[in-house]
Parts: C-alpha cells; structure tokens; sequence
C-alpha cells in the first residue's frame, strides 16, 4: 500500500523510468503535473503520445525527424562532403551546439558491442555505406571515446577506407570513457578540429 494511493504511485513510477531520475525527483515530477489543471495534464500526457505517433527517421543520416528528411540533411548550406558518425540523436545535439561542424550527420542508433550481442548489423553501418558516393570525401567518427565506440570506428574505418575516403576520429579531450552529450562545447569543438585519420 502507498500513502498517495496507486494511480498517483502509478505516476511516480513512471518518471521514474527516465534516466537520471531518483525517486524523489520522480516525486516532484509527480506533484507538479497533478498540481496543474487538468488541461494542463492533457496537453502534457498528448504531447508524449504525438511526439511517439510522429516519431520517424531521417532517411538520409537516420536521426529523429518529424518529417523524411531532416532539417540538417536538407539544408543545402551544409557541406555535403563531411560526414559525421555519431551514436545517439542526442549526439548531433552536442555537437551542433559546439557550432564546430558544418557537414552532416550520421546517426548509428547504437555502437558495436559483442559483449551484449550488438553486431553491426544491429546498428545502422549499412546505412551509412549506402551514403558514400563519390561526393563523400570525409567520415569522421565520433563515436563515444569508449571501448565500444573506439571499436565501432576501427570498424567504421575498416570498411570505409577502402572506398578511397577519409576516415578520421575525433582527438582526446574528450575524456576517456566519457559521453559526448556532456562534454562542453569547447571541448568538442577542439576535438574536431585535432581529429586524426585512421
Ligand atoms: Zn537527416
């Protein structure tokens, strides 16, 4: 039994779901949405379900877009030339918010992992070669400075070279073992800017 009844404990429990978020943070997430008006409650609870019901990829570098090709891939200001590998959506983020990268994007939804079974396949390496055209003439891989995402760009490296295109990896400075979403944009702007081939 809880002391706030189990729709509200229901509640809790599903902010507690996100990452990141404690108990009593879930709590508070609780209150504040129950604290509002109902209306307030539906546009808050539709918000998530048409965000879900509209949720697609982006074709082109498979990144979260509400429409086929994303807003990136069909800017034509952006430099068709350099491509960028990325984990996680959350990814492009950062990186856009360093303002250190012009070309575009490519989002794995994932690295390799063997140790939980994430082969290549289980992440999106074909998609990214169906993009290398002869207008590609760099990938750089930014894959997290982690053991699986310095193995995925080795392996990213390994099929693409031989395609006669660049292949690099962002330098250090982005700590070892670390998450590209929460490096500083100082930091990530360097770590393009002194990336190495592979
Ligand atoms: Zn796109």
């Amino acid at each position: 039994m809880s002391i706030y009844g189990e729709s509200v404990t229901k509640l809790i429990e599903q902010f507690e779901k996100l990452p990141g978020i404690g108990h009593k943070s879930a709590q508070r997430m609780a209150f504040s949405v129950l604290g509002g008006t109902e209306q307030e409650a539906e546009e808050f609870a539709e918000a998530i379900l048409h965000a879900r019901k509209e949720l697609r990829y982006c074709k082109i570098c498979q990144n979260m877009s509400d429409r086929d090709v994303c807003d990136i891939c069909s800017n034509p200001a952006r430099d068709n030339g350099k491509i960028c590998v990325v984990e996680e959506p959350r990814d492009v983020v950062a990186m856009e918010r360093a303002k250190a990268f012009t070309g575009r994007y490519h989002v794995l939804h994932g690295c390799m992992s063997p140790i939980n079974g994430i082969g290549p396949d289980d992440i999106r390496i074909k998609e990214l070669l169906a993009r290398i055209d002869g207008t590609v003439t760099e990938v750089i891989t930014a894959t997290d400075p982690d053991v699986e995402g310095e193995a995925t760009a080795m392996y990213i490296a390994r099929l693409i070279k031989p395609l006669g295109v660049k292949v690099t990896r962002i330098a250090h400075g982005v700590p070892v073992g670390g998450d590209l979403e929460y490096v500083d944009e100082v930091t990530i702007a360097r770590a393009l800017e002194n990336r190495k081939e592979l």
